[in-house]
């Protein structure tokens, strides 16, 4: 029998849930488009002009799946992964951190009843603490020396101690307003999550290969980009030290003359990290003026 070799990238994305948007929306930016119009249907999208197909799962197999090589990358949140690999034998050997994506902020936080102390992780000694993430609070216990016995649970955590199946709990967290509706007050932060995309570390074809390295090209891109801006103003030639002063990242401006006298200038630039108002402020304060930042959408060096 021959097996026909894989040509195709299978990425791993969560089906629907809180990183589902930001995961579609950022391939969606790298110049993927998929065939089907019912995506939430499907569990594979193929896309049309890229060879990358989407496997849409829960989260919480996504590991597995790279880790497998059913997939040869996957979008998910650090803490599902080092979660995961914290119970796993193969200790997460089978996959790579290939980036941070920086969606998907969140923390994973203990927190104890709004009334009760808490004087520092020692005030968790010999306490039931309610989590869906036993090996990273266990880990974190470990470290503090503390001893504590950890109550399983996969979902509505922080209701436990109302229903005084634990005296804490150990959950994710973004603004924290579930643990104060709850009546529970944020005491220690065990794990800051964000979402990354993670790879397979087992041998793949060179066509894969291949189309992995332009994914990861124009994932960078897209990043960059959304980090940089791009930034025009007009200014007299002699306040050029002072703008480049304020805006030391600023690669290679343009300078173009204004005019006939060579008096003034205009500058167009593109700037590594946003442009805060303050910065533009401090610009007009050395002499800049008609000053625009514009938003870029994609870069490649
Ligand atoms: P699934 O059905 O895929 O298993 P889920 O209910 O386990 O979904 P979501 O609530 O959609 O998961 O969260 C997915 C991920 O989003 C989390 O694992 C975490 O990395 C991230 N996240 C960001 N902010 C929060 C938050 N406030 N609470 C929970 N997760 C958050
Ligand atoms: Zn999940």
């Amino acid at each position: 029998m021959v097996v026909k070799e894989k040509e195709r990238l299978a990425v791993a994305v969560q089906k629907s849930g809180r990183l589902y948007e930001k995961s579609i929306a950022l391939l969606s930016q790298c110049g993927l488009t998929f065939d089907s119009v019912k995506w939430k249907e499907k569990l594979i999208l193929r896309c049309s002009d890229f060879p990358v197909d989407l496997m849409m799962v829960r989260d919480d197999d996504i590991p597995e799946y790279v880790a497998s090589g059913i997939c040869e990358m996957g979008i998910v949140g650090q803490n599902v992964l080092e979660e995961r690999n914290r119970s796993e034998a193969d200790g997460g050997s089978g996959i790579e951190v290939l980036r941070e994506l920086g969606f998907g902020r969140c923390r994973l936080s203990v927190a104890v009843p709004a009334s009760a102390p808490y004087e520092g992780p020692r005030s968790l000694d010999g306490k039931r603490i309610a989590t869906s993430y036993p090996g990273l609070l266990g880990a974190y216990l470990k470290a503090q020396g503390v001893s504590a016995e950890i109550v399983k649970l996969k979902g509505s955590v922080e209701i436990a101690p109302s229903l005084h199946i634990a005296d804490a709990v150990c959950d994710l967290v973004s603004t924290g307003s579930t643990l104060h509706s709850n009546g529970l007050r944020e005491t220690q932060t065990v794990f800051e999550s964000q979402a990354v995309l993670i790879g397979t570390r087992r041998a793949l074809p060179a066509v894969v290969v291949e189309a992995r390295r332009k994914a990861l090209i124009r994932i960078d891109g897209v990043r960059k980009a959304a980090r940089s801006k791009y930034i025009m103003m007009n200014a007299p030639k002699s306040a050029l030290p002072a703008i480049q002063k304020i805006l030391p990242g600023m690669e290679e401006p343009s300078i173009m003359p204004l005019g006939t006298s060579g008096e003034r200038i205009a500058i167009h630039a593109v700037a590594p990290e946003n442009v805060f108002w303050e910065t533009m402020e401090k610009l007009k304060a050395v002499g800049a003026s008609s000053i625009l930042v514009l938003p870029i959408e994609k870069i490649i060096a």
